[in-house]
């Protein structure tokens, strides 16, 4: 794995930025989206720095299950397991990436459409 830059989430996981943050434990951290796209959006991260989803390695294995046990975590607490939710990881420039800081998009509260754009 090749460590992720220095990003805007870095300082959110260091608390130096203020952010809502809805869950955290020793491995990862959920917050409120700054620009929400969805009536509920939250954003799941790894405190360690992977830049983007393609370079995880099987070393990560268990960080990986970890995010997304996470995010059902955070949907249920969020109230959307009654009516379901969509999770997104934009990764790179054609995946629509603006941070290079894994990260897995909860969106909720509102009927998603499909295909994405
Ligand atoms: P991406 O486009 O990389 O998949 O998603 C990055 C997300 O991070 C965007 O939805 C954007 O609104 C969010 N974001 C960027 N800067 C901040 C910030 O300073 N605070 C919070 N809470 N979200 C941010």
């Amino acid at each position: 794995m090749s460590d992720a830059p220095e990003t805007i989430f870095s300082k959110i996981i260091r608390k130096e930025i203020p952010t809502e943050i809805v869950y955290e434990d020793d491995l990862a951290l959920a917050f409120k989206d700054i620009a929400p796209q969805a009536p509920v959006h939250i954003l799941v991260i790894p405190k360690q720095p992977i830049a983007h989803l393609s370079e995880a390695e099987s070393k990560d294995h268990a960080l990986m299950g970890h995010l997304l046990l996470t995010v059902k975590r955070v949907a249920e607490q969020a109230g959307l397991n009654s009516q379901g939710y969509r999770v997104v990881i934009n990764t790179g420039s054609d995946g629509g990436q603006t941070v290079p800081h894994l990260h897995l998009h909860i969106l909720g509260g509102r009927q998603m459409a499909w295909p994405p754009g």
